[in-house]
């Protein structure tokens, strides 16, 4: 199938008033509402094809809208049809393959139609700006970087809270327009600002007067055997075709990816790239640019509007002839895709968990298969639903099982917390190995999965611990502005001293990344502690930063959190120390196995990338737990096996399909009994082809001050499913125990709670 764009001016559409009756457009507008809004084309005859923007009036209200059919009739009569205000592009923004992957995703995730155009277009189109628009931007200048904003906070709060949002969005700062939303007030602050010639205002346009050049490409190493063999058995289909490259990290992936892209590209096709929120690093940018010797166009959110619209542009035009993006880039219109690669398929950060909760990685999957190409989805731990689809002959299981060039694997070895003395969350064993690679020269990662100083803060009195007032959680101690954060919903309120309860000194108790990292300090005083988590890296480019100076070895202890688990790659690092290995040993969810496994090994995957052989110590309290001896002797695979078949004795997914219905309410009741109506509704219609487990309290049943329950509906019958939540969803939007609560439908969720 041909996915090129219909570039049709609208000079050369037909007029409506040349014709008897006009067509009515079918208009998808940004409103929570699971239906097209009918309108007729605008008084001054022209008419809209289908993929155009649209300003419509909406009751009282004027919005953007996407025209995504025609129809010759409405259930209205004409004379209560309402007209376009105005037609917003001379050409549409969105292909017919473009707007299938609306529908698609529209029906698949049971989610308005409108919100799902108005997620596939980028911020400013979908504001109703122009294409090329032509913003006025401010930003902070370099002197801004190194200026002290708490001594400035403290005198002009206004002035710095400006700063702060100037700085925060990188570079090209802020348009005028977006900034006056968010700080009405900005001018003044900015006039005082710019006094101190910590400020700038310039002007941006969309419009790229030089298209990305093509540069010299760089040979790569010469494949070995397992890469060859992948590579050729991916060329040896044609047409949509999906594989699973299944490689340890080092294992040389990507090489083979850059094989694929750049035969793609000399074919003259486009190559779509995924890859995981924070996986999108300098590092691999400067691989792809070096080795293809082109500027692939970037998508993430670390760009402002106008730079997204810069490159969504690039890649709907055909200029881009590689993109390589973040989850919402699976929406990206190409000119004439062919191929797509998802980099760390098991990357949670695939699916989004708010809004339109939709999984990139399928997408990439479906649009693959309507467009009638390749796929190619690589991971060092691939998801059971993937490897299941390689049982079932589906998609080809391809193996790379030894690393490329010189890196040997890590080794693995577990410390009994319950036999060796420990501080500060530090046995004496990972301590001593700690000095020895540090003798040795090595690099250390030391790998927690929790920020702040310590997950609680307990009475030494009663045990009484601090809560956090919105949800049912603790708080969290943080250290250096000594006050409680809760992780949940953000509340923050100042360290208590004394228990409310019975007087007696509160004390932090447990192990975060910021205790850690204090611990570690006092411990090798004579090395440089590097601490990459959140809190850590929240200025925008910050994270990349701290990447860069850890790889260029500026640091010889690194602590952090999953941040550092992902794609980074440290040419130092010798050895990784994983403090809290039993968060995830007794999950309540039927995918802990998976997830720690899958954790366990990527942050594994760090050590011993070069020549230098890596060792890697997992600290636990339940060394005999049967999870141990399967990840140690048989690695991901083992614990993957073991779990796809108790998956499949239980009828979890990949066995079956699940759909979470999520209700969040002030009040308990509220909340439960409009899933109670959902139930009722799901009963009627299921006939015996879904079970239906709840309504329950959410696990966490209150956050942020809201009671959550839940509904889950599963189903072997993956059709019966669908066409259940297709009636459900509109009987829901109408009925009154919907206006009470807050609610959503998952398909495919990740997280059960
Ligand atoms: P992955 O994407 O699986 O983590 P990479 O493609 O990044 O692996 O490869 C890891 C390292 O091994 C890189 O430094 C890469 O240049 C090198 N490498 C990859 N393939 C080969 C090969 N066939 N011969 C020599 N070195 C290789
Ligand atoms: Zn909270």
């Amino acid at each position: 199938m041909s996915n090129k764009l219909s570039e049709r001016p609208l000079k050369h559409c037909f007029y409506w008033k040349f014709v008897a009756n006009p067509p009515v457009l079918k208009v998808a507008i940004n409103v929570p509402l699971s239906r097209l809004f009918d309108y007729l084309p605008p008084a001054d005859g022209r008419c809209p094809p289908p993929g155009t923007r649209v300003r419509v009036p909406f009751g009282k209200q004027r919005l953007v809208g996407l025209v995504v059919a025609h129809a010759a009739d409405s259930e209205l009569p004409r004379n209560r049809i309402r007209r376009v205000l105005e037609v917003l592009d001379d050409a549409p923004l969105l292909g017919e393959v473009d707007l299938w992957l609306v529908r698609f995703t529209s029906d698949y995730y049971h989610h308005p139609v409108g919100e799902v155009a108005a997620a596939a277009i980028p911020a400013l189109l979908r504001q109703g700006r122009p294409r090329n628009p032509v913003l006025r931007h401010v930003a902070g200048t370099d002197a801004a970087r190194h200026f002290d904003i708490d001594a400035l906070a403290k005198k002009a709060p206004r002035q710095a809270e400006l700063l702060e949002v100037l700085l925060d969005a990188g570079g090209n700062g802020v348009d005028v327009e977006t900034l006056a939303e968010q700080i009405p007030t900005w001018r003044r602050s900015f006039r005082a600002l710019a006094g101190k010639a910590l400020v700038t205002e310039f002007v941006m346009r969309a419009d790229d007067p030089e298209p990305p050049t093509r540069g010299e490409a760089t040979a790569g190493p010469e494949l070995n055997g397992d890469q060859q063999a992948a590579l050729d058995e991916i060329r040896s289909t044609t047409g949509f075709h999906a594989s699973i490259l299944d490689g340890v990290t080092g294992s040389g992936k990507t090489e083979v990816y850059l094989h694929l892209i750049s035969e793609t590209i000399a074919s003259g096709r486009q190559v779509l790239v995924l890859v995981p929120e924070i996986g999108l690093t300098p590092q691999l940018v400067t691989r792809l640019r070096k080795r293809l010797g082109i500027e692939p166009a970037l998508l993430h959110s670390g760009l402002s509007d106008l730079e997204r619209l810069r490159s969504w542009r690039q890649a709907r035009n055909g200029d881009a002839r590689l993109v390589v993006g973040t989850r919402s880039a699976v929406f990206t219109p190409l000119q004439d895709a062919g191929l797509f690669i998802v980099d760390e398929e098991h990357d949670h950060s695939f699916k989004q968990q708010e809004g339109l909760r939709y999984s990139a990685r399928d997408l990439a999957i479906a649009r693959a298969k309507h467009l009638d190409i390749p796929i190619v989805l690589g991971s060092a731990t691939p998801t059971l639903e993937m490897l299941h689809h390689c049982e079932a002959g589906n998609y080809s299981h391809l193996r790379l099982p030894s690393r490329a060039g010189a890196a040997k694997p890590p080794k693995l070895r577990i410390v009994d917390l319950g036999r060796t003395a420990s501080s500060e969350g530090l046995s004496e064993l990972l301590a001593e190995a700690i000095s020895e690679h540090l003798a040795g020269s090595g690099q250390v990662l030391i790998f927690l999965n929790r920020r702040g100083f310590a997950p609680t803060l307990i009475c030494s009195g009663c045990g009484h611990v601090a809560e956090c007032s919105r949800c049912d959680s603790r708080m969290t101690v943080h250290a250096k502005d000594r006050r409680l954060r809760c992780h949940h919903c953000g509340s923050a309120r100042p360290l208590d001293e004394h228990c409310g309860e019975c007087g007696e000194a509160m004390r932090p108790l447990g192990e975060g990344t910021q205790r850690l990292e204090d611990a570690l300090v006092r411990r090798y005083p004579d090395s440089r502690v590097m601490r990459i988590d959140s809190d850590s890296t929240q200025r925008k480019g910050s994270m990349d930063e701290a990447l860069q100076r850890a790889t260029r070895g500026e640091a010889d202890i690194l602590v952090g959190t999953q941040m550092l688990s992902k794609g980074h790659h440290f040419p130092h690092l010798t050895l990784v120390g994983i403090v809290n290995a039993d968060q995830g040993l007794f999950g309540t969810d039927f995918r802990s196995d998976e997830r720690l496994a899958q954790s366990i090994i990527q942050v594994a995957g760090r050590a011993g990338r070069e020549s230098r052989v890596g060792e890697v110590i997992i600290q636990t309290a339940f060394p005999a737990h049967p999870f141990w001896p399967r990840l140690i002797e048989g690695g991901y695979e083992r614990v993957a096996q073991d779990a796809l078949e108790e998956r499949r004795s239980a009828s979890w997914p990949p066995f079956s399909r699940l759909a979470l219905l999520r209700s969040a309410a002030t009040r308990r009741s509220d909340a439960h009994a409009f899933l109670d109506v959902a139930a009722g509704v799901v009963a009627g219609l299921a006939r015996g082809r879904l079970r239906v487990l709840g309504p329950v309290d959410a696990p966490m049943a209150r956050r942020a001050g809201r009671y959550r329950a839940q509904l889950l509906l599963q189903s072997t019958d993956r059709r019966a499913l669908h066409e259940v939540l297709r009636e459900l969803r509109p009987m829901l939007e109408a009925d009154p125990a919907a206006r009470k609560v807050r609610w959503s439908i998952d398909v495919d969720p990740v997280e059960l709670f």
